[in-house]
């Protein structure tokens, strides 16, 4: 079918759909048009969206939604599963090829879910089989009340070490207030303060100092790439189980643009990915693991999954044969060079970035050179209709929550199709909005965290010059609701 009468066949199918939706819940529907028109009319810069296929965005829209199927594949507690079993292969399938991982677990629900499954699945394989062995249990149902105690002594206080977030790793890396940092004694590693950059020979060496049981490689807002065989050493010289979230960059792994020390699924023990970012997938996480822990990964549900998101699955199924198309090796390797434009364009303009560039789709540009804080910038280029988020920058003098920094990814601009040139212009968009950003005065007289004034006719210039972009590439182009 050519690329115009699959536009043809979606839009037939959307404006059915919100037929549908509107003889129901009217307001839905207008939200879900309205979604789209902005999202059309939008530089969407934000690091971890990006913009589904409509072949991907129409499959999760399916009765496999009514379904029940906890378990696993040709192993479910509910009867009439067997159309899952094929969508939940397939996608297996799927990953395991593309990513070259010996196992692969398509259930979990979002990016959390698949790291809470990856934890327990290294508690399970290190912790609990050891010590049922020792109690001369076969499994946990023939543990008595004080062995149960046992148990959960040998559980508590194992150790993660993980990136800091404010050096861009992510919530479930051990940060405090997270499960992760409550189910497990924790430690984070962070950048150095110089050069932003990961040192490992520091991460090695609290790693020698802390002994974890389960190091944490991957971030959320880390502009460069890591090498996983040095992480992988590590954990190795500790005796540490090696966890890879790849959740931003999984999209970079399947297009071949990190290989060989900078792909992490041959170094792993496991690996976790969101399937929606850079990988352009529905909203959903995947596991991939080494034979060694496949059996643990594997009980996912009933340990921390109940049943699974059967239509989402389908929909992973159908990212992931796209994501094996050739066409997505140069789709991932746009995104690099894009970002890569994106910095140049910031650097040629005298804006200041974390780690000074960037060597994946991430570029964390800080703000305070501007005299803003991250909320104020992210509120001032929404105003002029460009989508970023703020983000902190490693020691961020202004916390979590007003931050210096703001994060910007190349995975969507890159979809529909914007080249080099136009993430040049982007930049340049972007610095006319921050420079033309003052901070309000608070009423005690100091500059405002939160408050700013845009300058006039600004943000109306600045939408003006996105529009001719955005109209040179059409989100969705052919797609045409009535
Ligand atoms: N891991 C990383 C590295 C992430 O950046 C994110 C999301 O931002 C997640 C996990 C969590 O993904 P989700 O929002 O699907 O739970």
């Amino acid at each position: 079918m050519s690329a115009e009468s699959l536009a043809k066949s979606a839009s037939t199918a959307y404006d059915a759909m919100l037929d549908v939706i509107a003889a129901v819940e009217p307001r839905v529907a207008q939200a879900t048009r309205q979604e789209l028109t902005d999202q059309r009319s939008s530089l969407k810069l934000i690091a971890s969206e990006n913009y589904a296929s409509p072949a991907v965005l129409l499959t999760m829209g399916t009765w496999f939604s009514d379904k029940y199927a906890e378990g696993t594949v040709g192993h479910r507690f509910y009867a009439g599963c067997q159309n899952v079993d094929t969508v939940e292969a397939l996608a297996a399938e799927h990953a395991r090829e593309l990513f070259g991982a010996p196992y692969a677990y398509a259930q979990p629900h979002s990016g959390i879910d698949a790291n809470l499954v990856a934890f327990w699945s290294i508690l399970a394989h290190r912790v609990e089989t050891p010590t049922l062995e020792r109690l001369g249990a076969k499994n946990v149902n023939e543990l008595s009340e004080a062995d149960w105690e046992q148990l959960r002594h040998e559980f508590g206080n194992q150790r993660l070490l993980g990136m800091s977030l404010d050096s861009g790793g992510h919530l479930t890396h051990g940060f405090r207030p997270n499960i992760s940092g409550k189910m497990f004694h924790q430690q984070q590693y962070g950048t150095d303060p110089e050069t932003g950059l990961l040192d490992y020979d520091v991460v090695a060496a609290k790693a020698r100092e802390f002994r974890p049981l389960v190091l944490v490689a991957g971030y959320s807002a880390y502009p460069r790439r890591v090498n996983f065989a040095k992480m992988r050493e590590i954990a190795d010289e500790v005796g540490a189980t090696l966890m890879v979230d790849m959740a931003h960059f999984a999209g970079l792994v399947a297009g071949k643009v990190f290989t060989g020390d900078e792909d992490p699924v041959p170094f792993a023990h496991i690996t976790t990915t969101t399937t929606h970012k850079s990988l352009r997938g529905p909203r959903g996480g995947l596991v991939l693991a080494q034979e060694e822990f496949a059996a643990d990964v594997d009980r996912g549900c009933p340990m921390v999954l109940g049943g699974p998101l059967s239509h989402v699955m389908a929909a992973k199924a159908v990212a992931l044969a796209e994501a094996r198309q050739p066409s997505f090796q140069a789709y991932a390797q746009d995104i690099a060079d894009n970002a890569k434009a994106l910095a140049e364009g910031f650097l040629t303009r005298d804006a200041k970035l974390v780690t000074g560039g960037t060597d994946n789709h991430i570029v964390l540009l800080d703000v305070t050179s501007f005299g803003l804080t991250g909320r104020q910038a992210e509120s001032a280029l929404l105003d002029a209709g460009v989508v970023t988020n703020r983000n902190s920058v490693p020691h961020d003098p202004n916390g979590a929550w007003y931050t210096s920094g703001v994060r910007l990814g190349t995975p969507a601009l890159t979809t529909r199709g914007f080249g080099r040139d136009e993430f040049d212009k982007v930049a340049e968009l972007i610095v006319d909005v921050l420079a033309n950003t003052t901070p309000n005065n608070t009423s005690a007289g100091a500059p405002s965290k939160a408050t700013y004034t845009l300058a006039d006719g600004v943000a109306d210039r600045v939408k003006a010059q996105s529009a001719e972009l955005l109209d040179k590439h059409p989100l969705y182009p052919g797609l045409v609701l009535s």
